[in-house]
């Protein structure tokens, strides 16, 4: 395959996460590569209107991709039609195409491009983290190490890790840096023992241990992995020893991960712990017009006000929904135009079911997926000890958020007593004014039920 075959792929899947996907799939996914040298990059198609409409509108979202693939060096992409004869423009662009190793590195390390912390856009609900990750990727090693964020789905964890990663990357091309989920770095410990006989074990020590940044994302699923724990723990020492830079998100602070030893909750909890709440609607505004900017898009603030008051708990979401109206945009006969009534047209069947309503079954189930519940369990006569105060927590909740009769309650969670209820509610609120932890970890789940 041709060197530029490789690169377009490459750099297709950056696009791809760019662009909204009937864009994508209109405009750019149809475009050939045809030939590269150092600083040129030639795209074929056989419709001069593909032509037209590409060189207007996409090409420099094109070029910031392949120069990324091709190590940031700036490129010039020129799109041809089939019948033009290319000898000539390759003509003036003589020298031959070396490609840049660092960049294969780069993707193997697992990083995102797209994710850095000029497209990050800062609020009160991730200051601290921001300007947390932002010190890492000045002098990883040494500043918070480890750096654990935590916080809902859809809040931009993933997003400020990357960030990182591509900085310190940007500031020492030669850093050994890793980023991996957490899922990933449990297969492949499985991987390396299943392997026993060929060393697997001891390369699996040797790819984590010679690393200078270690990016861990989702470390909750490492809950009741007690091997993956195990490892995972002398990994984290011996990087931490040698100074190395760690860097961990998760969904929750590590004393609420369930069933992790205590010696590496107080690992995770030893350096800098910082929560990621969800954006205001200043935050949210802000975040939609970075997102449509990114795909060259002009929409009227209005617009953006109405998404942003329309979705208020996961950034995630707001995204799709954004992506929806802009595509639905493009299928109306005024495609640059996006209205308030555009908007809302688009988003009739989306907006409202994207926010669940909240119910009795939906807080048992939150409670019951925080502590590692099924629903059946949270409705079932068992009382072991964990199980029991999880019941009384859903219990509570479902009385202090939405205003349910005790025997309702009481008759939602398998048929119990309405003093069964009374006394859930009791006893949790007792426990709340006793311990600032346990406050602590309610007021997380209320955040994952309200969004607030
Ligand atoms: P998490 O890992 O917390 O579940 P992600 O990092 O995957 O969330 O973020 C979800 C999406 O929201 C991503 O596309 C990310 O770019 C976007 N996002 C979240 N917070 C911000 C922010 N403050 N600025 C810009 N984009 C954000
Ligand atoms: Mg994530």
């Amino acid at each position: 395959m041709e060197i530029y075959n490789e690169y377009w792929e490459q750099a297709l899947e950056i696009l791809k996460s760019q662009l909204s996907e009937l864009i994508f799939d209109t405009w750019i996914k149809g475009l050939v590569p045809v030939s590269m040298t150092n600083d040129a990059f030639i795209l074929e198609t056989e419709f001069t209107f593909i032509k037209e409409v590409v060189e207007d509108k996409y090409i420099e979202t094109i070029e910031r991709a392949i120069s990324f693939v091709n190590g940031r060096r700036p490129i010039n992409v020129k799109i041809v039609l089939s019948s033009d004869d290319i000898s000539e423009i390759t003509e003036d662009y003589r020298e031959e195409i070396k490609p840049y190793k660092n960049n294969v590195l780069r993707m193997e390390n697992g990083l995102m491009p797209r994710y850095t912390f000029e497209n990050f856009i800062v609020g009160k609900n991730n200051q601290m983290a921001h300007a947390a990750a932002v010190a890492v990727s000045q002098n990883p090693g040494s500043s918070y190490n480890p750096l654990f964020l935590y916080g809902g789905v859809g809040l931009g964890k993933t997003h400020l890790m990357h960030a990182i990663g591509n900085e310190v990357y940007k500031n020492n091309p030669k850093v050994k840096l890793l980023y991996v989920s957490c899922e990933t770095f449990t297969n492949e410990l499985i991987s390396a023992i299943r392997n026993k006989n060929n060393n697997g074990p001891e390369k699996f020590r040797q790819k984590y241990r010679e690393l200078d940044v270690l990016l861990i994302d989702d470390i909750q699923f490492i809950s009741d992995k007690i091997g993956t724990q195990e490892e995972f723990f002398f990994t984290f020492n011996d990087l931490w020893e040698k100074g190395k830079q760690i860097v961990i998100t998760s969904d929750r602070h590590p004393s609420n991960i369930q069933n992790l030893t205590d010696r590496l909750v107080s690992r995770l909890a030893s350096g800098m712990t910082i929560d990621i709440s969800s954006p205001d609607l200043e935050t949210r505004v802000a975040i939609l017009q970075e997102k449509a900017e990114n795909q060259g898009i002009n929409i009227d603030i209005e617009v953006l006000n109405y998404i942003a008051e329309s979705v208020k708990s996961n950034v995630r979401e707001m995204e799709g929904v954004l992506t929806t109206v802009i595509a639905y945009s493009k299928l109306t006969s005024n495609p640059n135009e996006i209205t308030l009534d555009l908007a809302m047209t688009a988003l009739k069947d989306k907006i409202g079911s994207s926010k669940p309503e909240i119910t009795i079954e939906y807080i048992q189930n939150t409670v019951a997926g925080y502590y590692n519940f099924t629903l059946e369990d949270l409705c079932s006569k068992k009382k072991t000890k964990d199980l029991a105060l999880a019941r009384q927590i859903a219990m509570y909740l479902c009385r202090k958020l939405l205003n349910e009769t005790l025997v309702s309650i009481g008759n939602s969670f398998g048929g119990k007593d309405h003093s069964t209820v009374m006394h859930a509610v009791e006893t949790v609120g007792k426990k709340i004014d006793e311990s600032i932890e346990f406050g602590t970890t309610i007021s997380d789940i209320e955040k994952i039920i309200t969004g607030k």
